[in-house]
């Protein structure tokens, strides 16, 4: 198990890691976590699946929740993720479901038949 206290990268580590790799090079945690859950809690509600509806529902739900964002290049971004998974699935799911019913109300396009 690494320990999680000690994130410092050695400078060795970029060297490893070659120029193509940016510092820059961050995800969002939160987002990874709303794709996880985006798809089943969408089908489970009978709300419109189509890539409008499933892009607005996504920005909004994110939009609801604060951004966690994590360096690639620190090397434990799964663990990150795991941790987040733990905390934050609640607020998540609350987020999208909330996102589903706003959207589902009012799609952006005319309502299916
Ligand atoms: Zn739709």
């Amino acid at each position: 198990m690494p320990d999680e206290r000690n994130v410092s990268v050695s400078s060795d580590f970029y060297e490893k890691m070659g120029e193509d790799v940016k510092i820059s090079d961050v995800q969002n945690v939160m987002e990874t976590l709303v794709e996880e859950h985006l798809d089943k809690i969408m089908e489970g509600s009978g709300v419109c699946t189509c890539d409008y509806c499933r892009a607005d529902i996504k920005a909004l739900a994110l939009n609801k929740l604060p951004a966690r964002y994590a360096s690639r290049l620190e090397g434990n971004l799964i663990t990150r993720v795991d941790n987040m998974r733990r905390q934050a699935s609640t607020d998540v799911i609350a987020a999208i479901m909330e996102a589903v019913n706003t959207v589902g109300t009012n799609p952006r396009h005319e309502p299916r038949k």
